[in-house]
């Protein structure tokens, strides 16, 4: 089903504020790719969040409702203590239809509940690894097959990390799964519930993960290169966009109303935090890179980079599956050609043996 956002019926200010904003895709696909053609309109992000054996969450699902309008979680089971404690990370998929504009976008949202929550975390993000490497996998078979023309697109194309705001920056688990699969997929590092951190801890923290991310070689999603010829604005855009990673979030779903307009925000006995206030987060920076300005290239990336790693793999191993069969089969006709030597000459020399004995 579509879901529609109905912005039609409201007035121009609003309208700004409950909207997404892939409507802007053909002109991000036209700046990038003027003759390519046109893309498909489907968009998969997968969703890491760590969560702390006991704590109640990083506000992922909140983030998610309150970047894309919509309410993926509704029926949601809030685990028990016990429930928690045999929980094994398992993937839900979620898909939903928006439309803007005329332009309709697919989403889906892979959501990894548990993740980081068992006690024993060893390889616990296999099955994200398992699932990327399946999309790959699908695809490459289409793609391989007759009807080229009509493929779903159901790779990975942006991992949304969420990194809890109360430790010392990365864990050494974060470490481990980002590395795990920076190779395969776009990540995205996010500091969730920044309104826990004054604004000097949030600029420490985000220092400290961006140190971090080098030191230990993540590859996080590189935003690319301005051109040269572009305007400062854009200029301007793109470099605090590269100065905000990792994204300090705020998510909210309660509607607020106060000058004359509605927001979403959070209340505290000492005043509101407004989420799509560029003062207050880096919420609305986010959701215009993934869905205005970078939606086109987080999947070119995903295409150009990271399938085809997987595609040059999966080639290399297919071809030394094949040396090796035929190296097989050569040895093996070779035996038998060893073997029927020996029968004829066993033949030969009965044969002799029986004229000898016959004359
Ligand atoms: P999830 O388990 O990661 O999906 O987390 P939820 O979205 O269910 O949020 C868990 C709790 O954190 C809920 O009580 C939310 O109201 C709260 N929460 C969500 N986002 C934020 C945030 O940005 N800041 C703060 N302080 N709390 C949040």
């Amino acid at each position: 089903g579509v879901l529609s956002l109905g912005w039609t019926s409201r007035c121009l200010k609003d309208q700004d504020r409950e909207y997404v904003g892939f409507a802007t895709l053909p002109n991000q696909v036209h700046r990038k790719t003027l003759k390519k053609g046109f893309a498909l309109l489907s968009y998969d992000i997968l969703l890491r969040y760590f969560k702390d054996w006991g704590e109640s969450g990083l506000g992922k699902s909140t983030l998610i409702k309150s970047l894309f309008l919509t309410d993926l979680y509704k029926d949601r089971k809030v685990p028990s203590a016990q429930e928690r404690i045999n929980q094994t990370v398992g993937i839900i998929k979620h898909t939903i239809g928006i439309e803007e504009k005329g332009i309709k976008l697919r989403l889906t949202i892979i959501d990894t509940p548990g993740f980081g929550d068992a006690i024993n975390n060893t390889r616990c993000w296999q099955q994200v690894d398992d699932y990327i490497d399946q999309q790959f996998e699908q695809y490459f078979r289409d793609e391989s097959g007759l009807n080229r023309r009509n493929i779903q697109d159901n790779r990975v194309h942006c991992c949304l990390y969420f990194i809890s705001p109360f430790s010392h920056g990365l864990r050494p688990l974060d470490v481990e799964c980002m590395k795990a699969l920076h190779e395969k997929v776009n990540i995205v590092p996010v500091l969730a519930k920044a309104d826990s951190l004054t604004r000097a801890e949030v600029c420490r923290k985000k220092m400290k993960i961006r140190e971090q991310i080098k030191q230990f070689g993540i590859n996080i999603y590189q935003f690319p290169e301005c051109d040269s010829d572009e305007d400062e604005d854009l200029k301007k855009q793109d470099q605090t966009l590269k100065d905000s990673i990792p994204f300090a979030v705020i998510g909210s779903n309660v509607q607020m109303e106060g000058k004359g307009r509605r927001f979403r925000g959070r209340v505290y006995p000492w005043g509101v935090v407004e989420v799509e206030d560029p003062a207050h987060s880096d919420f609305l920076l986010l959701r215009n890179m993934l869905v205005r300005t970078h939606m086109q290239d987080l999947k070119e990336v995903t295409q150009e980079t990271h399938y085809e790693n997987y595609r040059a793999e999966c080639i290399h191993k297919m071809t030394q599956m094949v040396v090796q069969d035929r190296k097989l089969r050569f040895s093996s006709k070779d035996e038998e050609l060893r073997r029927m030597q020996e029968v004829l000459e066993r033949i030969q020399e009965q044969m002799q043996h029986s004229q000898r004995g016959g004359c």
